[in-house]
């Protein structure tokens, strides 16, 4: 019988991907330098995600996987504190009520002992000495294994995988000061080199055909509330057919966003052939941005939807223009 917890975090923790999104924020708000995601079977089997970042103490770790409160918790409409569950304070609590999580960990400074603990579908063990160089490990398998009904919505392997790929694609293009890498079953995806150089963890992320086809993207609008929109659009013939890979962050996290997507395809001015989608990765620095707090996915609404559309529309279309097209 799955137990309330279960039930609650079955609520928030869809699918793999969730739990790497979790993950891989806990990694990048550690200060990690680099992230490394390997899942086995779309994360559907396990899920291991491995930092250098500050690493935790024993005493840090025996609260860390336990219900707590956050101090983001009181700042849940900022955009930076919304992301996945984070506003919630409770990830790892949550992903270790609905699988088998063994976290291991060594703080950075203060030439801390490394240690781990295992919490089984709810149950916390007790924290052991282990050996880590500093940083910190979380491991997830068994993800719903004990709450049937949910285990039986996760998609195929392939399918999960996709969800599991495309998060951690826009964790390393949103982040490309740090070195990102995914693998699956043992094979590496990807692995970006953490070079601070978007156009390098596009390259490492996308591949060279489409690394070489970007634009350069960098507008200071100075009217209404964008404050800059900068990064790359592919051209105009290097496009896929799904809307997936127009990447939009605003105020450095990704989001989905029709208004955005909308206005840099309008940026296109007609170039693209029918239902073909370029590649984009931009970032939209901006005031007036209201997020939904909604756990799964972060949106957005625009305080003023017409400048900001066609602010971005026009630094498309700019960037474009000025790689001679
Ligand atoms: P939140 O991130 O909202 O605080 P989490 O449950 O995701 O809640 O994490 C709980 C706490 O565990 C974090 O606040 C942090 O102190 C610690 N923690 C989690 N993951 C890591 C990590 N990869 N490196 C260092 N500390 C971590
Ligand atoms: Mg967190």
């Amino acid at each position: 019988e799955a137990t309330v917890a279960q039930i609650a975090a079955g609520e928030v923790v869809e699918r793999p991907a969730s739990v790497v999104k979790e993950l891989v924020e806990n990694s990048l708000d550690a200060g990690a330098s680099s992230v490394d995601v390997s899942v086995e079977s779309g994360g559907t089997e396990r899920i291991v995600v491995a930092d250098d970042g500050r690493g935790m103490t024993a005493d840090d770790l025996q609260v860390a996987v336990r219900q707590h409160t956050t101090s983001k918790l009181g700042d849940a409409d900022d955009l930076d504190a919304v992301s996945t569950l984070g506003f919630r304070g409770e990830a790892l609590y949550t992903v270790g009520s609905v699988s088998e999580m063994t976290v291991t960990t060594r703080p950075r400074d203060a030439g801390g002992s490394g240690s781990r603990i295992v919490v089984d579908h709810g149950d916390v063990g007790d924290v052991t000495p282990a050996g880590r160089p500093a940083g910190t490990t979380v491991e997830v398998a068994d993800l719903f294994g004990e709450t049937p009904a949910r285990r039986k919505y996760l998609k195929r392997a392939a399918t999960e995988f996709g969800h599991v790929n495309r998060a951690v694609t826009r964790y390393a293009l949103a982040n490309p000061d740090v070195a990102v890498s995914l693998t699956h079953d043992g094979r590496e995806v990807f692995a970006t080199t953490g070079t601070g150089d978007v156009r390098d963890a596009a390259l490492a992320v996308y591949g060279r055909e489409v690394a070489q086809s970007l634009r350069e993207v960098d507008a200071e609008p100075n009217t209404g509330s964008v404050e800059r929109v900068h990064g790359y659009v592919s051209d105009p013939e290097v496009t896929r057919s799904t809307r997936e890979y127009l990447a939009t962050f605003v105020n450095g996290r990704a989001v989905t966003d029709t208004v955005l997507r909308e206005a840099v395809l309008d940026g296109y001015g007609g170039q693209l052939a029918p239902d073909r989608y370029p590649f984009a990765v931009l970032f939209v620095d901006c005031e007036g941005v209201d997020a939904n707090v909604h756990p799964r996915k972060l949106e957005v609404r625009f305080e003023d939807e017409a400048g900001v559309k066609s602010a971005v529309e026009s630094a498309v279309r700019d960037a474009l223009l000025d790689s001679g097209l």
